[in-house]
């Protein structure tokens, strides 16, 4: 048997910390990076008698996640007990849900820069749950301590179906995850940080069969990258392990990035393990439809959406719209500017090309200038300017620049600097004939044939014009006076 006598199956959980001022129970401050123990109260700490409020911020990010994702939303939704003992667990349950999570059967959708385009992805379920604490192993050379600032910290998770095959799809999926994610405002989406983890579920069956095999769940992995590399990984020693006569164990497994493997982590629990339970202390949580609607109209406009505004109804190519999928302050100018009535596959260039070099450049000397901030109406006339001929490129760039530096509007800085290109060949006349008289070498070269030869008198107009006259047009004019053409 080979390796294409198999296929993987993976499913992925999604962990995504909400950026909410509060935790999800208590009023303990959200902060990443403070000394050890400090965000802590009765409640995180699990002092007996303490009881859990549910953060309404928390649950409206929840439900705002769930709704981009395509879900269906449960009007009554519950807060369930998962019981488990760890030591970053004061309680020793997390608060979680069970059967009534926020958000169920939702998708999304691979997009069509990827291989996988059009692949739907469907979502199981988008749940909110509490974080546990953090071990930490190398503080102390003789014990392990615990830091419990993270302690209830709201988490959104999201949990697909079996319904990815291959690594690059795996990573295909959790990038415009991730994008999405990121347009919603209701997390830092950092992977470094752990605001968002990742955790795949990876089993193999020989192709044609229905039944999934016995899975592993691959955790402490802080990159996509990683995301991919283990499952590569897992998917071989699961084929080799069952091909030479062993059978994969139900387990979580921990990636190691410098080694390129998985190591056995623990035995996974069953859901039937955790002894889940409502949690008696939070009333069902319901939501109204005027709520819900509420929740819809904050959405605005998704990656998705506006990936096909961009490539399909303003028909920019795809290395202009990923930056500017990417780049919110980059899309929110072009859109202004567009919407000042520029041609938007001409503005587009201008932002990722130009105005990119020109924040480069101030970021480089430490100016404060924030390029982006140009008034769209500024930009959009530059590109007129362009466009009716006033202006070369080049000495578009040179308005850009004093634009951005002085704040004037385009005009004021081409009348100022006398920058408009002369394009009446009348006022051209005395250049070119200067140009023909300095250089007789020249014109008897065109004269003879050599068409390259033109190109030192057009310098020579260029140099004594300051660049502003129209190059198309000293050609013109310079043939007519030389080949009488
Ligand atoms: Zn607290």
């Amino acid at each position: 048997m080979s390796a294409s006598d198999w296929e993987a199956v993976v499913g992925v959980e999604v962990h995504l910390q909400l950026a909410t001022e509060s935790k999800m129970f208590c009023g303990c401050p959200v902060r990443f990076g403070a000394p050890p123990n400090t965000l802590v109260c009765p409640v995180c700490l699990a002092l007996p008698g303490a009881l859990p409020v549910p953060n309404a911020l928390a649950i409206r990010h929840a439900i705002r996640v769930a709704l981009a994702l395509g879900c269906s939303i449960h009007r009554e939704s519950r807060f369930d007990r998962k019981n488990y003992f760890y030591p970053d667990l004061p309680k020793g349950y997390q608060i979680s849900q069970f059967d009534r999570p926020f958000g169920y059967d939702g998708a999304l959708e691979l997009p069509s820069t990827s291989a996988f385009a059009g692949h739907r992805i469907r979502i199981r379920r988008v749940h909110l749950e509490e974080d546990t604490g953090k071990l930490i192993h190398d503080a102390d050379p003789r014990q392990s301590v615990v830091d419990l600032n993270r302690a209830g910290t709201p988490l959104v998770e999201i949990v697909t179906e079996p319904d990815l095959r291959d690594a690059d799809e795996v990573y295909d999926y959790l990038r415009e995850l991730h994008l999405t994610l990121s347009y919603l405002g209701v997390s830092d989406c950092d992977l470094e940080k752990g605001s968002m983890r990742c955790e795949p579920n990876v089993s193999v069956r020989r192709r044609g069969a229905t039944e999934l095999g016995t899975k592993t769940e691959v955790k402490n992995l802080n990159s996509f990258r990683h995301v991919r590399d283990a499952m590569r990984y897992e998917v071989t020693r699961q084929i080799e392990l069952i091909e030479s006569g062993g059978s994969v164990v139900q387990e979580t497994r921990s990636w190691n990035p410098e080694t390129g493997r998985t190591a056995a982590m623990r035995a996974k629990e069953e859901a039937h393990d955790y002894r889940y339970f409502p949690e008696p202390d939070i009333a069902p949580i319901t939501t109204s439809e005027a709520e819900l609607d509420a929740i819809r109209s904050e959405l605005g406009e998704s990656p998705a959406a506006r990936r096909a505004r961009y490539l399909e109804t303003l028909g920019l190519p795809s290395e202009h719209a990923d930056v500017f999928l990417h780049d919110p302050a980059m899309a929110a100018l072009f859109d202004a500017t567009v919407a000042e009535g520029a041609d938007a596959k001409a503005v587009a260039p201008w932002i990722v090309g130009d105005l990119q070099r020109e924040r480069n450049e101030r970021a480089e000397r430490n100016a404060s200038t924030d390029v982006l901030a140009i008034a769209p109406a500024s930009l959009a006339r530059l590109l007129a300017l362009v466009a009716d001929g006033t202006l070369s490129t080049a000495l578009a760039r040179e308005v850009l620049t004093a634009v951005l530096d002085s704040g004037e509007s385009p005009d004021r800085i081409v009348e100022e600097r006398d920058l408009a290109q002369i394009s009446s060949a009348d006022a051209l006349t005395p250049a070119i004939e200067a140009a023909i008289e300095a250089n007789p070498r020249a014109v008897e070269d065109i004269r003879a044939g050599n068409d390259k030869a033109i190109g030192a008198l057009v310098g020579h107009v260029m140099r004594t014009t300051k660049g502003k006259a129209n190059p198309a047009l000293v050609n013109q004019s310079l043939r007519e006076r030389i080949l009488g053409a």
